[in-house]
């Protein structure tokens, strides 16, 4: 089973970047995990997070944070809400219930002897 992540919210942060100093070149992305194989896509309430300087092109890990990343951060996090859950069903998977609702639909009509008649 594939795990994907789909960004949910990218802003731009202000701040210095605890590599290069530059100020215009961190991003913060919020990501959301989702599973998508065959028969379904589904949404999951995970949610994931990370900060990339555009001009030193790092990704700096939380532990590099300053305390101004960290609270703008926080603000961010809470004003990015997650989608809600979901779960669809693909087109493979539709086909598939009915090829065998339809399987057991006439298996079930064979054994009560509907068919008899017509056979005879
Ligand atoms: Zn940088």
């Amino acid at each position: 089973m594939e795990e994907k992540f789909f960004t949910l919210r990218e802003v731009e942060l202000n701040n210095n970047c605890p590599e290069c100093y530059s100020r215009d070149g961190l991003q913060l992305t919020f990501k959301q995990r989702f599973i998508e194989n065959s028969f379904y896509k589904a949404i999951s309430k995970e949610t994931a997070h990370s900060l990339f300087c555009k001009v030193c092109e790092t990704t700096i890990f939380p532990a590099r944070w300053t305390d101004d990343i960290d609270r703008v951060f926080e603000y961010q996090q809470r004003a990015s809400s997650p989608k809600p859950t979901s779960f669809k069903l693909k087109t493979f998977s539709w086909i598939l219930i009915l090829v065998l609702t339809a399987l057991l639909i006439i298996t079930t009509l064979f054994f009560l002897g509907i068919f008899e008649d017509q056979i005879l």
